[in-house]
């Protein structure tokens, strides 16, 4: 499976119900077939079409395709899901929770809230690696507006949220990224994000900022900018910048300092899989890393 629905009348024809969703699960869990994660047996019994549940023949446990996956135990049914995932894995300017709470058609809003929560939670990969080689880093800051005050073309901001990007240099075209809230609001000051999402012995590309130059472990390529415009120095971590502050003046009610990094985290994970949006699409379902052995934890042992 490398592939994702492309349109919304492509995504009802892949997963009209839960049971296509059931199925779909079960052919990314055993391609050639079922197999018992506890005696290896590859015969079974279906148990539930929709949230597909199986039964071993031979030693009789019972086995979900759901099974260590963020839907596993989840009242919501395997479609809201999938099609959450779906919206936020190929939106290009992400969903908030209210967005979802419209288009998956939840009954409350606290719903909604919760699965965006879950969502976000599956988007940081824990063990991810930092970034290395040459990385372009810059600060920049993020355009809010105060609560309950609606999106509107031209009208000036209230403030600005500082913030840290990087980027990997890949040839002309940027490789992996990070963002971090620095400041004020965050612990995290611009030399902390540094020591932190970049590896040892990286080459940090910046503006020429100096605090840079007191990084350890780091060496530092300061372009002196002067008359230079600062995107021709930096075009990588300008573009994601920019990506970014469109992001934000589109977020529905403005951004809030207490969420901004979680959104910025789906920012990245967007850009990271743009490619691959269906790695994003597992990710946001915590399929990529729970699928692939049969572990113990993925047997059902509720009856
Ligand atoms: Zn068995």
């Amino acid at each position: 499976m490398t592939e994702l629905p492309r349109s919304s009348p492509e995504f009802e024809a892949w997963f009209p119900d839960d049971a296509a969703c059931a199925r779909w699960l079960f052919e990314r869990r055993w391609p050639d077939g079922f197999r018992c994660p506890a005696c290896g047996h590859d015969e079974g019994w279906e148990l539930a079409r929709e949230r597909l549940t199986l039964r071993c023949a031979a030693c009789e446990r019972q086995v979900s395709v759901a099974a260590g996956t963020v839907l596993h135990g989840s009242h919501l049914p395997l479609r809201t899901w999938f099609l959450a995932a779906w919206l936020v894995a190929t939106h290009k300017n992400g969903t908030s929770a209210r967005q979802l709470w419209l288009q998956l058609g939840l009954g409350s809003h606290k719903s909604a809230w919760l699965l965006a929560r879950k969502l976000r939670r599956a988007m940081v990969d824990p063990e991810r690696e930092p970034l290395a080689g040459p990385v372009e880093v810059d600060e920049t800051s993020l355009p809010f507006r105060a609560e309950d005050e609606p999106a509107r073309p031209g009208r000036s901001h209230d403030g600005e949220l500082p913030i840290a990007g990087a980027v990997e240099i890949r040839g002309e075209g940027p490789g992996r990224v990070r963002l971090a809230v620095t400041g004020d609001y965050s612990a995290a000051s611009p030399g902390g994000f540094v020591a932190g999402d970049i590896a040892a012995g990286s080459t940090v590309v910046s503006d020429g900022w100096s605090g840079y130059a007191r990084l350890k472990d780091v060496e530092h390529d300061p372009k002196v900018v002067g008359e230079t415009p600062a995107h021709l120095v930096l075009p990588r971590v300008h573009r994601v910048s920019a990506n970014a502050k469109r992001w934000a003046l589109g977020v529905y009610r403005g951004l809030r300092e207490k969420h901004l990094q979680a959104d910025l985290d789906e920012v990245v994970l967007r850009f990271n899989r743009r490619r691959t949006p269906h790695a994003a699409f597992d990710r946001l379902l915590g399929l990529s890393l729970t699928l692939q052995p049969a572990t113990h934890e993925m047997l059902a042992v509720r009856s």
